[in-house]
């Protein structure tokens, strides 16, 4: 059989990243094979390690980060826990906010603790007193913010810069505001982390993510980790990142742009508790949010007051635009019912009540507001009607 060919490259220019697909590449004679472990960073020696087109999205995220260096992975769990897995040894310790995104944690209080290593949650808005809590065998410090669900915004550069001060790895997962909003490598902070699957997929059918850095050593530590893992991503998904990226800048002011209208309306209603998003300037994260991002994701969390299940379920049977499911960042308005109390300490600013998470897409925006205007007056006629057969 002879190999798949490639009849003249240079005459056919399109405007997209060609999808180059491979397990097996090949070598001209014994030399190159034998070298080929030299092209795991640079080149290529198997598609699991990298293909042009993985590469060419590697380099546009480096850039777009800041940073010299990206490795894309399937997914953003999996970079959570490669970025982890390469620089702890057994018996350090891993510092996380109590806001990290839930499957993170699992991973650091399950596997991780089994591997030997300590994971300490510890208080997001702590700020530069997180100096306090580092000694000698804090080895990793993970930061997320806003947090995930609740919307902490944390101190990223003061946080950055106590850990660099003790040699600590540092890690910001910045899904939520992405490159556009604010880049963790200008702040200071050794490792930038990216769920793909939100804003860069954009459309709800992609699975990735990413770190980038500007350290070369610490770059390629990442990528002999991804090697004996077996973390490689396909080149069709990769074709699809860069394509999201393309209209992202668009999509995100867009959603940010009707989010900012539906949360001046959701604020206007008095049967809404409390809105979480940092742009609200009752929002404990409000100033930092201000003096270190340039932009912000249409994806806030929404406190209703306290009603019984069946309210909360007439409320979301309401819901004709929006979509219930997870995730979020897509052109698809999603809700995302649950307990930010679960798997938390105390969460003492946070009152009771029915908590939404709300990913506002690129759909008109009088469909989205009808939908939060008839499940907010389901749930008040329910709440009406229960507490009359209650009194
Ligand atoms: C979704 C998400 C992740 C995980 O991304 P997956 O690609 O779904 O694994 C990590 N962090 C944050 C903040 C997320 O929202």
């Amino acid at each position: 059989m002879a190999p798949g060919r490639d009849p003249d490259p240079a005459a056919f220019r399109s405007l997209t990243t060609p999808i180059r697909r491979a397990s097996t590449v090949v070598f001209d004679d014994l030399d190159s094979f034998e070298a080929r472990a030299s092209r795991l960073y640079d080149g290529y020696s198997y598609g699991l390690y990298g293909t042009p087109t993985s590469r060419a999205l590697e380099e546009r995220i480096a850039a777009l980060e800041g940073g010299s260096r990206a490795i894309v992975l399937p997914s953003g769990l999996a970079a959570i826990a490669l970025a982890t897995l390469s620089v702890v040894r057994c018996g350090d310790r891993v510092l996380f906010p109590d806001s990290m995104y839930g499957p993170a944690k699992e991973f650091f209080g399950g596997l991780l603790e089994r591997l030997g290593v300590e994971a300490i949650p510890y208080p997001p808005e702590i700020g530069e007193a997180i100096a306090e809590r580092l000694d000698d065998r804090v080895r990793m410090l993970w930061m997320e913010s806003p947090g995930s669900q609740t919307f902490e915004v944390q101190d990223v550069p003061a946080i950055a810069r106590a850990a660099k001060a003790r040699g600590i790895v540092s890690a910001a997962d910045n899904t939520w505001a992405s490159h556009l909003g604010f880049r963790p490598l200008d702040h200071g902070v050794d490792i930038a982390m990216q769920a793909l699957s939100k804003h860069a997929g954009g459309h709800g059918d992609l699975v990735m993510g990413s770190l980038a850095v500007s350290d070369e050593t610490l770059f390629r530590r990442l990528k002999d980790s991804a090697r004996v893992l077996g973390y490689g991503v396909s080149a069709d998904d990769c074709a699809l990142c860069e394509r999201g990226l393309m209209t992202m800048p668009l999509r995100l002011r867009h959603s940010w742009a009707t989010a900012r209208s539906l949360i001046a309306y959701l604020s206007s209603r008095p049967d809404v508790l409390r809105i979480l998003h940092p742009s609200v300037p009752d929002h404990p994260g409000h100033a930092i949010w201000r003096r270190d991002h340039r932009g912000a994701a249409g994806v806030f969390g929404l406190l209703l007051p306290p009603a019984d299940r069946e309210a909360q379920r007439a409320g979301l049977a309401e819901m004709r635009t929006i979509k219930i499911g997870a995730s979020w960042g897509g052109v698809h308005s999603l809700i995302a019912p649950g307990d930010p109390r679960r798997n938390r300490a105390p969460i003492p600013w946070l009152p009771e009540g029915i908590y939404w998470r709300l990913s506002i897409g690129l759909e008109d925006e009088a469909d989205l507001r009808r939908d939060l205007a008839a499940a907010l007056d389901a749930i008040r006629t329910r709440r009406r009607t229960t507490s009359k057969i209650a009194g």
